[in-house]
């Protein structure tokens, strides 16, 4: 077992020793920590609907007439119709036959890939793609091959030329500390010739992407059966863009069944509490009918990186709401991450082993409860990052 105090001072002594904040009040872009209020540029909360009205009143209402806790998992009596209302509307929303709710997107990773896999199956991974994923493919004991990121030659190649039925390919649609997006078209036609299988990992693109914010497929230029063709396994979560909390697998009448019957993750935990599955549906609901939150975001982009370009800031390839100053050094990165918070900002540094290393950045995110001011505001202070870094923790 590990030594507890020598790994802790050794994760202080490389500046990788994380701490939380404490916050206070809503989520949201200005949110209160210690007792100060900050202009945060690092929440998921992408749509602004964390803190929406109609969403706490969702939940409120819920709440006072199902109660709080589901009681039990969804196969003993957890399963309540405010889960069944919700996945009915995801899978509307999505174009799919049928969505199945899992606790958090963590879960539903680690469930659909154990399920799905076992010994002589193999899994193609994106080496960037998130932890979950990853997880999942270990928990499944089928054999894992990661690609370089984005690398759709390389995945060819590992694929071979022979049929490929027993392989599951897996990428994030969005990248999370990057906010590029995977070559969707590329993955689904090498999907389709080989016979894998292609899962999308779509945690920071539904809400977000498309004009109706069905994602990265909706992005590509994918819709309907033929989205469903392209990538049979859709997940997605419910604690970003929707504002609230959970993740769902969208797919085939099929593939939900089987994985009521099988994924462990979902058979042996507590269903999410019925008032949370509300208080979702009320945030799709908006997600899926006020366009202009994502018109608003994407000005806000726009806005974001020709500025950042104006100051000769490295941009990364991201055309999402996940916008990465890459620091390289994790010390670059505390040093900038403090200085933004010196100047009433929130904006989290990121270091390995969630990025790889070298690789330490700030993860800057927008929200479509930001003005243009606080774009500005951002961009001034960025102006005068100090770009060389003494050792500290933060
Ligand atoms: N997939 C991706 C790509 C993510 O970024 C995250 C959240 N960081 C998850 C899955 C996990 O989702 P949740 O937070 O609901 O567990």
């Amino acid at each position: 077992m590990i030594e507890l105090a020598a790994e802790l001072a050794g994760l202080r002594q490389a500046g990788l020793h994380r701490q939380r904040r404490l916050l206070a009040g809503p989520q949201g872009v200005r949110p209160r920590i210690d007792g100060r209020e900050r202009l945060a540029f690092c929440s998921n909360d992408y749509l602004g609907l964390a803190a929406h009205p109609a969403v706490i009143e969702a939940l409120r209402e819920s709440a006072a007439r199902d109660g709080v806790g589901s009681g039990a998992s969804h196969l003993i009596n957890g399963h309540h119709q405010a889960h069944e209302a919700l996945e009915e509307a995801l899978a509307t929303f999505l174009g799919r036959e049928r969505a199945l709710l899992f606790s958090t997107g963590y879960m539903a990773n680690l469930g659909v890939i154990q399920a799905l896999c076992g010994r002589g199956d193999q899994i193609l991974a994106d080496r960037l793609n998130h932890a979950s994923l990853l997880d999942g493919a270990q928990l499944s004991q089928a054999r894992l091959r990661r690609y370089p990121h984005a690398d759709t030659e390389r995945l060819r190649a590992l694929l071979g030329s022979s049929r490929a039925e027993g392989s599951l390919i897996v990428t994030d649609g969005v990248f999370s500390m990057d906010g590029d997006l995977a070559p969707i078209p590329a993955l689904a036609a090498i999907a389709n010739a080989t016979g894998a299988v292609l899962m999308l990992d779509d945690a920071h693109g539904i809400g977000v992407l498309g004009a109706n914010g069905r994602g990265t497929l909706e992005h590509a230029g994918f819709h309907g059966d033929e989205a469903q063709a392209a990538v049979p396994i859709l997940i997605g979560t419910l604690g970003k863009a929707l504002g609230t909390f959970g993740a769902f697998v969208a797919g085939s009448a099929e593939l939900i069944n089987f994985l009521i019957q099988r994924a462990r993750s979902y058979i042996y935990t507590t269903a999410l509490p019925p008032a949370l599955a509300s208080a979702s549906l009320a945030a799709l609901r908006i997600a899926a009918h006020e366009p202009e939150r994502r018109d608003h975001l994407q000005r806000l982009i726009n806005r974001f990186r020709a500025g950042a370009h104006t100051l000769g800031l490295a941009l990364a390839d991201s055309p999402t709401p996940i916008q990465p100053l890459i620091a390289g050094d994790v010390d670059t990165a505390l040093r900038w991450s403090r200085f933004l918070e010196d100047n009433g900002f929130l904006v989290t540094a990121i270091r390995p082993p969630t990025v790889p290393q070298g690789a330490a950045r700030l993860r800057i995110t927008f929200s479509a409860s930001h003005a243009d001011a606080d774009i500005d505001r951002l961009l001034d202070t960025l102006a005068k990052l100090p770009n060389s870094a003494p050792k500290e923790s933060q």
